[in-house]
Order: C-alpha cells, then sequence, then structure tokens
C-alpha cells in the first residue's frame, strides 16, 4: 500500500493507548483544553478539573461542548483519581500540588500535553529548553525548517499546544517543540533531539533549588536513546554540565571555542561541523541584536542541521530572522530616540542581557514582581552602562537598595508613569530600554501585556516635545 502522508497518517491507522482509559487533566488553560480534545477524540474517558468555576470558564466550555467531558469545577477533590490512569498537569500546576503527589502515591502516571505529544510524533521533534533563549531559537529554528520546504509546526511553551496539530503530522515534517521547567519537571521521556541552551537561576520561587530546575531541564535528554542527540552550550557551564547524562550524540555550540560537531564562530563567521567544516554566514548577517543571540543562532543552525535542513535554507532564514515581540523589539524612534520593548525580560541575566545588546547611552526602565532573584550583578552593570534608571512596580524598592548611591535614578509608581519620566529625560541618541528584570504579575496578566501597555504609552507619545524643551526647530 502507498501511503500519502498528508491524506493517511499513521494516528488514524492504530488505535490510540489513551482509547477506554480514564485520564484527570487539571487546570483548563490552553494546554489543558488541547489535550483534552485530543483525548476525548481518542476515546479517553476524560474528566477536566480547574478550580476557577464554571462562570469564569465559559469560552473554554463552549469550546469544547461538542465532546463527551466529565468537569469538576471550583476544587480538585481526591475523589477524582479513583480508577484513573493517568492525570496530566498543567504547566501552571505545580509538580507538587497535593492531587499530583496523591496521584504518584497510587501509581498513577503524571504527564501532561508537552510530553503526550512527544510519545505520538510521527517524526523526529527537536526539543528546545533553556533559562533565556528558548522562543528566539525555537522560532529561528522553524524558519530554518520553512526555508527547507519541509512542513514545520512550532509550538509547546510559545505558540499553539503541538498536541492540537498531531493528526495533521506526517513523517517527512519538522517539529520544533520550546519546552519550559515546569513542562519538563514531569517528563518520563525525551525527544529525539534535545537542546538546553543555558541554564542559570530561574524560577527558584517554584523549583526551590537551582538542583531541582536544573533536573527538571534535564529531563530534555535523560531519557534520550544511543540514536538521540543532545545540543549544549560549551561556554554555559550549567548548561555543559549535563553532558554526562548524554547517551547518544553530544553536539556543542560555542562563541568562544572551536567545537568538533555543532556550530561555532571563527574569524567573524559562524561555522558547521558536522563531520566537514561549513561556512554558514558572516556575523553581520545577524539581525538580532547582541551576543547572546548569536548563541542562539549557533544553537538554531546545529538543530536545523540534526534534522537534516540544507545549509542554504539555514543560511536564507538566518537572514530574514528579524526577531519576535517583546524582545528588543524597537517600537519606535521618537526625536532621535529609540523606545525598545524587552517586556520578556523577566530575569536579571536577561535584562543583563539586553544591557549588554546596546553601545549607546541608555535610560532602563526596571521593576515588576520578585521571583526570589540575586540581583547583585544587574545592579553593578546598571551602574556602569545606565545612564538612568527609572524604577516601577513591587521591585522597585529592592532594585533601589541594590543601586543605593546610584544618583541617576527615579522611582515610580506605574509602569506608565515611569514611560513619562523616561521620555522627558531622553535626548537624541538615546535607547530607552524595558527591560524590567522582574516578572509582569505585580501589574499586568503576563509579559506580554506589560510589552503591549509600553507600545501603547510609547505609540501615544508626542512628537516635537524635546525641540520646544531645547529650542531646535
Ligand atoms: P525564553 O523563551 O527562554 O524566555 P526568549 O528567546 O524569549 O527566551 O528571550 C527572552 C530574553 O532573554 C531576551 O529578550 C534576552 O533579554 C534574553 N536572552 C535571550 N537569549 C539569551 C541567551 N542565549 N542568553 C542570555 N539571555 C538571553
Amino acid at each position: 500500500m502507498i501511503e500519502d502522508s498528508s491524506i493517511i497518517n499513521h494516528q488514524s491507522l492504530r488505535m490510540d493507548e489513551l482509547h477506554g482509559k480514564k485520564l484527570v487533566i487539571m487546570g483548563l488553560a490552553r494546554q489543558g483544553k488541547a489535550l483534552a480534545r485530543f483525548a476525548a477524540e481518542a476515546g479517553a474517558s476524560v474528566v477536566v478539573t480547574d478550580l476557577r468555576p464554571a462562570e469564569k470558564l465559559g469560552a473554554v466550555l463552549a469550546e469544547l461542548s461538542d465532546l463527551d467531558i466529565e468537569y469538576v469545577l471550583g476544587e480538585h477533590p481526591m475523589s477524582i483519581l479513583d480508577k484513573a490512569d493517568m492525570l496530566a498537569v498543567s504547566g501552571g500546576v505545580p509538580a507538587d500540588a497535593p492531587l499530583a503527589l496523591a496521584a504518584r502515591e497510587r501509581g498513577i502516571r503524571v504527564t501532561n500535553d508537552s510530553q503526550e505529544f512527544v510519545r505520538r510524533a510521527p517524526t523526529a521533534v527537536i526539543g528546545v529548553t533553556g533559562s533565556a533563549g528558548k522562543s528566539t531559537t525555537t522560532a529561528l529554528t522553524g524558519v530554518m525548517g520553512q526555508m527547507s520546504r519541509r512542513r514545520t509546526w512550532v509550538g509547546g511553551n510559545i505558540g499553539r499546544p503541538l498536541i492540537a496539530d498531531l493528526g495533521k503530522m506526517g513523517a517527512e515534517d519538522i517539529v520544533v517543540q520550546e519546552l519550559s521547567s515546569f513542562q519538563l519537571e514531569v517528563w518520563d521521556q525525551s525527544p529525539p533531539v534535545a537542546a538546553v541552551l543555558n541554564i542559570t537561576p530561574n524560577h527558584l520561587d517554584r523549583h526551590k533549588t537551582m538542583a531541582a530546575y536544573a533536573s527538571a531541564k534535564a529531563n530534555i535528554l535523560r531519557y534520550q536513546t544511543e540514536a538521540g542527540t543532545a545540543v549544549l552550550c560549551a561556554d554555559d557551564p550549567g548548561s555543559l554540565m549535563l553532558q554526562s547524562l548524554v547517551k547518544g550524540r553530544l553536539r556543542l555550540f560555542s562563541r568562544e571555542k572551536l567545537v568538533k560537531d555543532g556550530a561555532c564562530v571563527s574569524d567573524g563567521q559562524i561555522w558547521l561541523r558536522n563531520g566537514k567544516d561549513i561556512p554558514v554566514c558572516r556575523l553581520e548577517e545577524i539581525k538580532l541584536r547582541g551576543d547572546h543571540n548569536v548563541l542562539n543562532v549557533l544553537a538554531a543552525v546545529t538543530l536545523a542541521d540534526s534534522v537534516g535542513v540544507p545549509v542554504a535554507a539555514i543560511r536564507r532564514a538566518i537572514a530574514a530572522f528579524t526577531g519576535i515581540e517583546h524582545r528588543l523589539e524597537l517600537v519606535r524612534t521618537i526625536n532621535g530616540v529609540q523606545y525598545i520593548n524587552d517586556s520578556i525580560a523577566t530575569a536579571p541575566e536577561r535584562a543583563l542581557a539586553a544591557i549588554n545588546a546596546f553601545d549607546g547611552p541608555l535610560i532602563l526602565l526596571a521593576g515588576g514582581k520578585d521571583k526570589e532573584m540575586v540581583w547583585d550583578a544587574w545592579a553593578e552593570r546598571v551602574r556602569e552602562r545606565v545612564k538612568h534608571v527609572v524604577l516601577f512596580g513591587a521591585l522597585a524598592e529592592l532594585m533601589a537598595q541594590k543601586l543605593e548611591g546610584f544618583s541617576e535614578l527615579t522611582r515610580m509608581e506605574t509602569m506608565a508613569e515611569a514611560v513619562d519620566v523616561a521620555a522627558a529625560t531622553a535626548v537624541p541618541g538615546d535607547v530607552v530600554l524595558l527591560s524590567p528584570g522582574g516578572t509582569s504579575f505585580d501589574a499586568f496578566q503576563d509579559f506580554a501585556a506589560r510589552g503591549e501597555q509600553f507600545r501603547q504609552l510609547v505609540n501615544g507619545l508626542e512628537i516635537g516635545d524635546w525641540r520646544q524643551e531645547t529650542g531646535d526647530s
């Protein structure tokens, strides 16, 4: 029988292992919703539980109304685990939530939508994790796949949960899956190609210790076989440490050293090394700003090559890729001042990477909510590099303490006030950089809402104010 992968997907030829099983899904957000649909359509008996009451979940419930799903809302009673075969926890639910702990005690498999996707994917999935750079690397690797004219799916922690598209995928497709440590925490399976970009302190409010955080990330390669490919960063001790766990092919990327297998920089040029030495492009051809993004490009080159993307497609993608929103995104240039939205910077290392990506005078907007992070290195760099810092939100107090004695500092309550101060302070040639360092949850729904408000505030600034103030017309 000749199969056309676009017509008959191998998934449809065999019964899914969820058929006839009881699956409890905890958390009805994007990931829970996608898994609920997949499992119900696969013939599982699906129970969804969420602490929010039905009134708050109207839209999601309506979207799933064609399916036979049982809902237990407003509470997570232990009794829903009775006769359950599997418990899926959404990314927002801590792995040590009482229901998850109880499930483990009863021997019920604990999983999530992203892992269930990888178990069933008809093609070699590329998994990408790390403390910073996940979305950029995932998106760029996806563009490399698209440029090779193979059908490419990008999702996971970025965009759509991939399990929603599983039925449409074929064996020749490229799949790039961004994975957070929260998602990986419950995994006992690894994708065939996996990258850990870097490991720096992040999310310690939830993972408690650095070891637990690194261990969650390590799950992306821990369960690979000898046929797997692990991609690590030779410049990042946290990532490199994981090489002892690698069972299959170890590929490295580095800005500083030459690597045997992977991607590196020499003479201002990116090289791909896979048995051959292949020049990819010159560093100037990268459209993304900052040394950290060179690392992200090197990781993407290695990943795309690992699934057979030709170097010509890799090169075209690098030349075309200008980045994703809320990451060092130029919102507008007004009166010679560039306004940059880096709302995604929700940890001090990220804000540091952003500060280091510029050469000229910087006005930094910093603040947000703390996640028990260490701010000393950030404060030192701010003192060295920043012309004026405007603090806002819940972290302003702590940041002001860390910057004690630094005279170029203004403290405001809200981001809107901070933007006003920055606009009044900036002169032509300055860069106003929103790279908060803290999370958005002190005042916003998420980092995207914070970045969107920044864009609106910046787009609302009047052109020409500085001319009046300086008398220049
Ligand atoms: P993630 O998906 O891991 O949150 P992003 O690609 O969205 O990462 O980038 C978020 C921010 O993190 C960037 O704006 C930048 O400030 C910082 N960053 C990105 N890549 C790196 C890297 N490789 N090393 C250090 N910081 C980085």
